[in-house]
């Protein structure tokens, strides 16, 4: 069948690539000039498989305040007159409970160790390059309490299947010796051999080249902006876009951030807000100064990643509006996180900022699935996750779409 895939960002190209594996006729429709430029472009970097606990718990609500005062907090908020960020806000308190967050996790780990199966089938069966390592991720906490919490949650993950081993800090410099630096505020760190890293960016793109170069190429449309969806009695009927209507007999919707603008005149809400982030792309000046296993600094909400020759260095959620606009002030903050947790590991004097828009819902689950339209499917909401959930959603909507039972159950990530 013809399918027409919405956005390609990871969520969509992840989409194209499993129906174009199914046989169907895709063709990827973007406003842009290219794959993956809006937020999947310079993410974090990490294949966080067993990091999925949502933001929404019973331990952020303490945090807030704090977070809501200090102008250099991991989590910023500014009140807009948006009744659409208000309605998250409400969402994202009510969500702030241990049930909800240990329901959330359970789900999210599925989809997750799923995503991270697929990969290491995608890599194991093509050549591709976007600077894939499995190195593993070591959570470093300063804070004592936080490491004895961090230690329970890791009993709870392993009741789940995560591997994970507590380390103190001469164990953690032990194995990466970067942490040197930091080891003194070293409380604890919880390591995850199994966790990967990648680029993104290049990740779509390599995707793209291989769904380009074989038989029945995936055709892109790029500078193509979608104004409408034209539903007909239960169906979507085609897409009007600045190039005229475009139809065909499926339809993916991949929209990251503006998927609540396009699905709300078909009456479908689904609670995807912006929460802007913030990265750095870093070349290393001092091999031995930069981690080479991806480290979470837990307290400052900071990731870092050894991409290639870069060290990728990500953090921030502000909920601030749906402009993507840098702010100097977060950029200086990010640059003053990475001079004190690995000081050596960069001159300093190219930056690489970007900031993004994470497609968040309230509770951290990704919307997909089907729609009251029998032929609209969404892939959208993954948040601070789209990189390393987006091959476990896509191939679950190929699936779904074909008829096919889903590998994982998909309650809780769809629309009702
Ligand atoms: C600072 C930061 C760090 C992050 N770190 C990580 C990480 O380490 N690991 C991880 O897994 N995730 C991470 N994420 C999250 C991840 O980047 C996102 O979840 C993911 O990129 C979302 O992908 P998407 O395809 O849903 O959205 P997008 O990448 O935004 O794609 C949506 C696409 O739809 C297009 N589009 C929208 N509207 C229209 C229209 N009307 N017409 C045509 N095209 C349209 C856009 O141009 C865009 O290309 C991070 C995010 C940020 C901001």
């Amino acid at each position: 069948m013809k399918v027409i895939v919405l956005g390609a960002g990871v969520a969509g190209i992840a989409s194209a690539w499993y129906f174009w594996r199914d046989g169907h006729e895709v063709t990827v429709l973007e406003r842009n000039d290219g794959v993956a430029l809006e937020t999947s472009f310079a993410n974090g970097g990490q294949l966080s498989y067993s990091y999925v606990a949502p933001l929404a718990s019973a331990s952020v609500i303490p945090k807030i305040p704090p977070w809501l005062l200090r102008r250099d907090s991991p989590l910023r908020f500014r009140p807009e007159l948006d009744l659409d960020q208000w309605r998250w806000i409400a969402q994202f308190l009510a969500a702030c409970n241990t049930a909800t967050a240990d329901d959330t996790t359970q789900k999210l780990l599925r989809l997750a160790f799923y995503s991270r199966e697929l990969m290491h089938e995608l890599v194991g069966s093509n050549a591709m390059d976007f600077d894939y390592v499995q190195n593993g991720k070591l959570v470093v906490h300063t804070d004592p309490a936080s490491y004895e919490s961090a230690k329970r949650l890791l009993e709870y993950q392993r009741t789940l299947g995560a591997e994970q081993e507590a380390l103190d800090a001469k164990h953690c410099v032990e194995i990466e010796p970067a942490l040197e630096s930091m080891s003194p505020r070293i409380a604890g760190a919880i390591y995850t051999p199994s966790e990967d890293a990648g680029d993104c960016y290049k990740f779509c793109n390599e995707l793209k080249r291989i769904m380009t170069s074989g038989a029945n190429p995936v055709s892109y449309r790029f500078g193509v902006e979608i104004q409408r969806l034209l539903p007909w009695r239960g169906r979507l009927m085609g897409v009007e876009t600045n190039h005229g209507v475009i139809e065909a007999d499926a339809y993916v919707l991949a929209l990251g951030t503006n998927a609540p603008n396009l699905l709300k005149p078909l009456g479908i809400r689904v609670p995807v807000y912006p929460l802007k982030g913030y990265s750095l792309s870093l070349p290393i000046a001092d091999d031995r100064g930069a981690p080479r296993i991806s480290v979470t600094d837990f307290k400052r909400k900071v990731v870092y990643a050894r991409l290639g020759g870069e060290l990728r260095v990500a953090g921030m959620a502000d909920l601030s509006g749906t402009r993507a606009v840098i702010d100097g002030e977060r950029v200086d903050q990010l640059v003053s996180e990475v001079k004190t947790a690995f000081p050596k590991a960069s001159d300093f004097r190219k930056l690489g900022p970007w900031c993004g828009m994470r497609p968040a819902t309230p509770k951290g689950m990704p919307v997909i699935g089907n729609t009251p339209y029998a032929n609209l499917w969404l892939n959208v909401g993954h948040g601070a996750l789209g990189f390393t959930l987006a091959l476990a959603t896509g191939r679950i909507l190929a699936d779904l779409a074909a008829g096919r039972a889903s590998r994982i159950p998909v309650d809780g990530f769809t629309l009702h």
